[in-house]
């Protein structure tokens, strides 16, 4: 398979080739077709798979499909990660598969400080990748808005729980919409996922790799 068989758009597979690949990864080539029917999806992958790119392609071509949205611009795709390198590496990601596109995206994480975050999300951001104890942090302090999210990406799921984020990704849940995509990615299926994912994905389609 080739990704220009994917209903991407131009920017997109230019995006793609410029990083030099050629063919979607088997979590891609399954991924993308679903979310981008809207989907919900609960996957199996591990890190070094692509699914960063397997959620962030069909992401960004669904807000590229979608009109311009009025001033100033809702947030309307959450992506949570368990730690800060993670979260900085999926930042990466959406700004190289969007850079033809334009989208804003930002990455809030704790451990530095929340001044400079502030400002940022007070410039309109379209897209958010975040550990979850900092989101609470500059949601309760009115600088994050979730009540436009439109996706939820969950990624590596089972590390969120294992780092005690159980507590932080409920309480998040309940400031997002109830008509939303959610995508889940964790690289195991423990009971406590399938718990987790029963209580956020709707109708999902399975996938792993
Ligand atoms: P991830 O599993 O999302 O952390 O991605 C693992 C690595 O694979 C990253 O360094 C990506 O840049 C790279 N990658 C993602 N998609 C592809 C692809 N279709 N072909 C080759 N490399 C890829």
């Amino acid at each position: 398979m080739l990704f220009t068989e994917l209903e991407l758009s131009e920017q997109l597979l230019q995006a793609v080739a410029d990083q030099g690949y050629q063919t979607p990864t088997p979590i891609q080539a399954q991924a993308i077709p679903v979310i981008l029917q809207g989907r919900d999806v609960l996957a199996g992958a591990q890190t070094g798979t692509g699914k960063t790119a397997g959620f962030t392609l069909p992401l960004l071509k669904i807000l590229q499909d979608q009109p311009i949205p009025q001033k100033p611009r809702p947030l309307r795709v959450l992506i949570l990660t368990p730690t800060r390198e993670l979260a900085m590496q999926v930042f990466e990601s959406v700004r190289t598969y969007g850079k033809h596109l334009p989208f804003i995206a930002e990455a809030i994480f704790g451990g530095v400080s929340i001044n400079p975050q502030i400002q940022k999300m007070q410039r309109g951001v379209d897209i958010v990748v975040a550990t979850p104890g900092r989101l609470l942090d500059l949601i309760q302090q009115k600088h994050v808005d979730l009540s436009h999210i439109e996706h939820f990406v969950l990624d590596e799921a089972d590390r969120m729980l294992d780092m005690g984020f159980i507590r932080d990704i409920r309480k998040i849940i309940t400031l997002l919409p109830a008509k939303r995509q959610n995508l889940l990615f964790s690289a195991t299926y423990a009971p406590e996922i399938s718990a987790l994912a029963e209580q956020i994905l709707h109708d999902p389609v399975e996938i792993s790799v």
